[in-house]
């Protein structure tokens, strides 16, 4: 499915709901998390829509790399490196996750216990 209609993070995608875009290309975008754990919490998501990691397959692995990648690009640009910064994906009810559009958290600006919550 290239896009859910009832998805929140298609419809952030889609401009149909505001969000505070800071990145996108023609595959991946990424916005401030609307409920912050941390001074900066963003959120990369693949435009299309897969709901979990066990939604991608073999024909996903650029995707796959250009999602690490483009948090490596925003871990950059923001200066993160040197501070450290956490990079987090939910995968599955059970282990936290509550919108089903996959997305990688990027987390920053304060330490980070381990293990986690
Ligand atoms: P997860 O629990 O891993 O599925 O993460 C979902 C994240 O999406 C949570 O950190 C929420 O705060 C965030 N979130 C939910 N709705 C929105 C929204 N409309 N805009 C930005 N972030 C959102
Ligand atoms: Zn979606």
């Amino acid at each position: 499915m290239r896009s859910d209609p009832n998805c929140i993070f298609c419809k952030i995608i889609e401009k149909k709901i505001p969000s505070k875009i800071v990145y996108e290309d023609e595959s991946v975008a990424a916005f401030e998390d609307a409920n912050p754990q941390a001074p900066v919490h963003l959120l990369i998501v693949p435009k299309k829509h897969f709901p979990d990691i066990h939604s991608m397959n073999d024909a996903d692995r650029e995707l796959i790399g250009h999602l690490f990648l483009t948090a490596k690009k925003i871990a950059d640009d923001k200066g993160l490196d040197g501070k450290g910064y956490r990079l987090v994906i939910n995968n599955g009810a059970g282990a936290g996750q509550t919108v089903f559009h996959l997305h990688l958290h990027i987390l920053s600006g304060r330490r980070f216990i381990w293990p986690p919550g």
